[in-house]
Formats: structure tokens, C-alpha cells, sequence
């Protein structure tokens, strides 16, 4: 199974991922993790993309192409991949195209998670992740801890600069802006499926079980 899982910042691309990941046991690939990853590490790609998306904007397409063909190249996605957070622009859709074209893989679906923006806003200025591990909680699921359900490290809730309000707004604009028409690229294709982003976490993941499995 090969998923691309898309929507704006915050409508639960990532949870879904991991659900499906544990689901099908094939890699959760999230772009987002890759580069936090790579500026916690301080490695070239680090420095270059921290400032980026501190203020919400777009790491350039060719860095991110390349990461996307070095690990689509990997062993571990010779069985499937969950794409999440790529891609974000149609110059990337247009390129995974022509990569995934000669991998000879044409079973692709794109997962179009929907929720409104109001919501979004406040749920990702309502959510905290732990520096240690990256998990990503809502206040209410830690509120009366103070170390990480995940991986026990003490202290080490905060909130992200780019889940800060100016920031948020940021990122939907640019997602309206640069990435809503990568949705209208699939369609073309027939490839997408849509799904209601706003129930529970598990509500959703069952309409989207729903759907793959028809
Ligand atoms: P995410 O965790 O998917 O919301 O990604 C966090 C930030 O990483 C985004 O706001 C962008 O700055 C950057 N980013 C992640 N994926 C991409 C991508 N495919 N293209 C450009 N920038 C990306």
C-alpha cells in the first residue's frame, strides 16, 4: 500500500500515519520529523531549514526532492510508505510522479484529511510536543504530568515556534496558497479519497479504514 497523506497543518496527518503504519507495518515518512530530526542533529540540512520553518514557510523544492528519493530508494519501502507532509508544493507532485513512475509503482491513493481552519488553529496552538522524543500530545492528554507519556523524559514539553498563532496563520495561508493545488493535481489522476478530519481520532481512522478496504 502506497499513501500520501495530505491536508492543511494540524488536521491530523501525522496520528493517522502513525495508526497506518503500525496498521500495514510499512514506513511513516513525515517530512516535518526528517527535518526537526536534522535541525535537533545540527547537520547542514538542520541549520538551512530551522529558520525556515520557524517562520511556517516551504524548505526549497530541490532539498526536499532529494530527501524524498533517497528514502522512497530505501529497503523498507520496497512493500509500501505512508507520505506524510510531502508533497507540499506541485513542482514536488510533479517530481514524485516522475520518481515513483520509474519504480514502476502506480497503486498510489492520496488521503485528503478535511477539517475547518478555526478548528486547526486552536488545536495546534493547543498541543505541546516533547523535545526528547517528538511525540506530539494535546493539553489535555498531559495535564497533570509533567514527564512524557512516551518516553518518560521529565520536563520536556513545549510548544513549537511554528505552532504559535502568527505562525499558524502562516503556514494555513501558505498551505492554501502552495499546496492546495497539489489536491487538485490528484483529482485529475482519480487518486484521492476525502475524509472528515474533525471526529476522534479513532472515528476517523475507522472512515478512512472504511475506504481503503472498499
Ligand atoms: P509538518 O510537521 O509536516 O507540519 O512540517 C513542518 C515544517 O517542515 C513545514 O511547515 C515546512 O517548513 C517544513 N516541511 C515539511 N515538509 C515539507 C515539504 N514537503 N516541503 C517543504 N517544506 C516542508
Amino acid at each position: 500500500m502506497r499513501l500520501l497523506l495530505f491536508g492543511a497543518p494540524g488536521v491530523g496527518k501525522g496520528t493517522q500515519a502513525k495508526l497506518l503504519s503500525v496498521k500495514f507495518d510499512i514506513p511513516h515518512i513525515s517530512t516535518g520529523e526528517m527535518l526537526r530530526q536534522a535541525v535537533k542533529d545540527q547537520t547542514d540540512l538542520g541549520k538551512k531549514a530551522d529558520e525556515i520553518m520557524s517562520r511556517g514557510d516551504l524548505v526549497p523544492d530541490e532539498i526536499m526532492i532529494g530527501i524524498i528519493k533517497d528514502r522512497l530508494n530505501a529497503k523498507d519501502c520496497i512493500n509500501g510508505f505512508i507520505l506524510d507532509g510531502f508533497p507540499r508544493t506541485i513542482n514536488q507532485a510533479v517530481e514524485l510522479d516522475k520518481l515513483l513512475e520509474a519504480m514502476n509503482i502506480n497503486d498510489i491513493k492520496l488521503i485528503n484529511i478535511v477539517a475547518d481552519e478555526e478548528e486547526l488553529v486552536k488545536r495546534l496552538n493547543n498541543r505541546r510536543a516533547c523535545k526528547v522524543c517528538g511525540q506530539i500530545f494535546t493539553l489535555v492528554e498531559i495535564q497533570n504530568s509533567n514527564s512524557c507519556p512516551k518516553c518518560n523524559s521529565k520536563n520536556s514539553f513545549y510548544l513549537r515556534d511554528d505552532d504559535k498563532e502568527e505562525v499558524i496563520r502562516k503556514r494555513l495561508n501558505v498551505f492554501k496558497q502552495n499546496t492546495e493545488p497539489v489536491l487538485k493535481h490528484y483529482q485529475k489522476q482519480g487518486k484521492v479519497i476525502s475524509i472528515n478530519g474533525l471526529g476522534s481520532v479513532e472515528g476517523v481512522n475507522q472512515e478512512l479504514m472504511g475506504h481503503l478496504s472498499s
